[in-house]
């Protein structure tokens, strides 16, 4: 538009310039006419010549471009022209509208001597000369007299006006067709260089806003739009960089929140075993997840759970480095792998087995307790999220290990493994609370105490009585089942919940307990074995107490009974009938 506009002013003023300059020609060539005519008037007068001078005025009115030639003596009267039809026409200076247009307000003198009739059909150019009187012509003018008459020559302007416009309309074409080729360069130019550059980039920034970063603008060139293109890319792919590093920080964040979160959950050390375990399983896709923690007092033993892919279960074992060969509970690990734990510390995770397999030492400051052995699903490598996440994963879980294990051994009767006598309480309070809040069979409370146990202090002494109580712990983990709760109470007395189990079923896994133990030989301290016998007393909830200390007294007084019906019996509450324990050999 800038451009049509400053063409069009160029043009424009070169066709004026020219416009002007050939009106000016005209009007100089008319006055040169008009001069020539007054020397020949001049002349033609002196001798009295008209009919010569009309002639004249004839013929050049015919050879040049004048148009009209008039000649007006001083009383307005036209004396000659080269029109029949105005000779002898007497102009009058205040009416006449050809002479108004310089005798304004009917004034004596005119206002110029060069007028140009524009606004005619036919544009001329009028020039007034004065015919001064001179000496020559006294002899018909008085001196008197300024001047003898007035000369107007027309020259016509109609050939300029025509050639101006020609002039006018070539420069217009030429304008319009220099106007054309020059947007259309220009467009063309625009097109290539800016707008389709900027139309890529356009569409590169709207697939990286849909999270394309990997899509690649191509933008021809070396301006600065190519720069700007080869920006872009570095750009998207510096944030697409950034997006898949936030995304995997997440991901971790995510997992290891939500491993915090759920190994808070619980703080009992095989709840916390497991869960570990159920993690890593879930997390990692692994195939197999082991988790091993050596024992707290005896460091050629450890305890090992594990999980895998083709079960939802986990699996546990002991293991003895002294009892077994090669051989362990599963394949994923051999005997030389803990051996190694043993001597070698680990400073973080190691991948081995071709980067299958990933060893997680569990370490809270210089406490080494254990280790989590990982193999990938179908014996894939391990991904760099995994790798990446595995340390920070294996720390929380080492921490929240080593707080189970605190746990552990603040519930733990250091002497018989059993659990203590809060701890006891606490789990009856709790299984009365489930009870209430869910229902179900109840509970039931086995109150067991050795027989005449103070004859082994008194024969023996006090630390083989110790080691009976250890091997009485020992005797009554085997017997149990999983999810029983047997507490050192006190002394050599013991009191074990057993969840979910009504009172003919524990009556049975008293009399296993009884048998078993008046079964098995005690050979402590080089001394000769002797056998010991047990009394228990049995007690439900809800049937038999409605709170823990009814329980307790419950199953106390069974206990009683079965002291006071002769030792080595098991007796149910309120109920007159005591079992004595069947005197065969002792099988768990
Ligand atoms: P019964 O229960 O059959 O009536 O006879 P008892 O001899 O077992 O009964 P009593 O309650 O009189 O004796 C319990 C003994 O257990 C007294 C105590 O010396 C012994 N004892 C309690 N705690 C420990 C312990 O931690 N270590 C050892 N060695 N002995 C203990
Ligand atoms: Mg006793
Ligand atoms: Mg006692």
């Amino acid at each position: 538009m800038i451009f049509a506009v400053a063409l069009g002013v160029t043009l424009y003023g070169m066709w004026g310039y020219h416009r002007d300059r050939l009106v000016e020609i005209t009007a100089q060539e008319a006055m040169q006419a008009g001069l020539s005519i007054e020397t020949g008037l001049r002349s033609a007068m002196l001798r009295n010549d008209r009919s010569s001078l009309q002639a004249t005025i004839d013929e050049l009115i015919r050879v040049t471009k004048l148009t009209r030639i008039n000649v007006v003596d001083i009383h307005g009267r036209v004396a000659l022209s080269s029109d029949p039809a105005m000779r002898g026409k007497i102009l009058d200076r205040e009416t006449d509208k050809t002479c108004v247009t310089c005798h304004q307000h009917g004034g004596t003198k005119p206002s110029r001597t060069s007028i140009l009739f524009e606004n005619q059909k036919a544009p001329f150019w009028r020039n007034i000369i004065k015919v001064e009187n001179r000496p020559a012509c006294y002899g018909c003018h008085p001196p008197t007299q300024k001047i003898c008459g007035i000369l107007i020559v027309d020259a016509s302007l109609a050939e300029t006006y025509s050639i101006l416009h020609t002039a006018g309309m070539r420069l217009l074409f030429t304008g319009l067709v220099a106007f054309l080729v020059v947007a259309l360069v220009v467009s063309r130019v625009i097109s290539r260089f800016v707008l389709t550059p900027l139309e890529v980039l356009r569409g590169g920034f709207a697939r990286v806003g849909k999270g394309d970063f990997d899509y690649w603008v191509n933008i021809r060139g070396c301006g600065e739009l190519a720069e700007m293109g080869d920006s872009f890319n570095i750009m998207s792919r510096a944030i697409g960089r950034y997006i898949t590093e936030i995304g995997r920080k997440t991901r971790e964040f995510e997992n290891l929140y939500t491993i915090v979160q759920r190994m808070s959950e619980t703080i009992e050390l095989k709840k916390v075993m497991e869960v570990a375990v159920n993690i890593l399983h879930e997390v990692v896709q692994a195939q197999c997840v082991l988790l091993v923690m050596n024992h707290e007092r005896d460091s050629s033993r450890f305890e090992m759970t594990w999980r895998l892919d083709s079960d939802r279960r986990c699996y546990w074992a002991d293991y003895s480095l002294a009892d077994h060969d090669d051989e362990l509970p599963h394949g994923s690990i051999c005997k030389a792998d803990l051996i190694k734990w043993q001597n070698e510390p680990m400073n973080g995770p190691a991948f081995e087995n071709n980067g299958c397999r990933a060893m997680l030492p569990l370490q809270v400051k210089d406490m080494r307790f254990g280790m989590i052995c990982i193999v990938k699903e179908g014996r894939q490598r391990f991904t760099l999220a995994d790798q990446n996440l595995f340390p920070a994963l294996a720390q929380h879980i080492a921490i929240s290990l080593a707080n189970a294990r605190l746990y552990n051994q603040a519930i733990t009767d250091e002497l018989t493994t059993l659990y203590t006598k809060r701890y006891f309480f606490t789990k009856a309070q709790d299984l009365i609370d489930e009870y209430r809040q869910e229902g179900g069979r109840g509970f039931c409370l086995m109150m067991v105490d050795l027989d005449h146990f103070k004859d082994v202090n008194d024969s023996y002494g006090h630390p083989v009585g110790d080691q009976v109580l250890t091997l009485v712990g020992e005797l009554i983990w085997i017997v149990l089942r999983r999810g029983d709760m047997p507490c050192r109470y006190g002394g050599e007395e013991f009191a074990i919940l057993l969840p979910d189990v009504d009172i003919e079923s524990v009556q049975s896994v008293a009399q296993r307990l009884l048998k078993y133990v008046a079964g098995f030989a005690f050979t402590v301290a080089g001394l000769p074995s002797f056998h010991k016998t047990l009394s228990i007393g049995l007690a439900a909830f809800p049937d038999h107490a409605t709170n823990v200390e009814e329980l307790v007294a419950a199953a106390d007084a069974a206990l009683y009974e079965a002291k006071h019906r002769g030792r080595n019996r098991v007796c149910i509450y309120n109920r007159k009938e005591c079992e004595e324990a069947p005197q065969e050999g002792a099988t768990p």
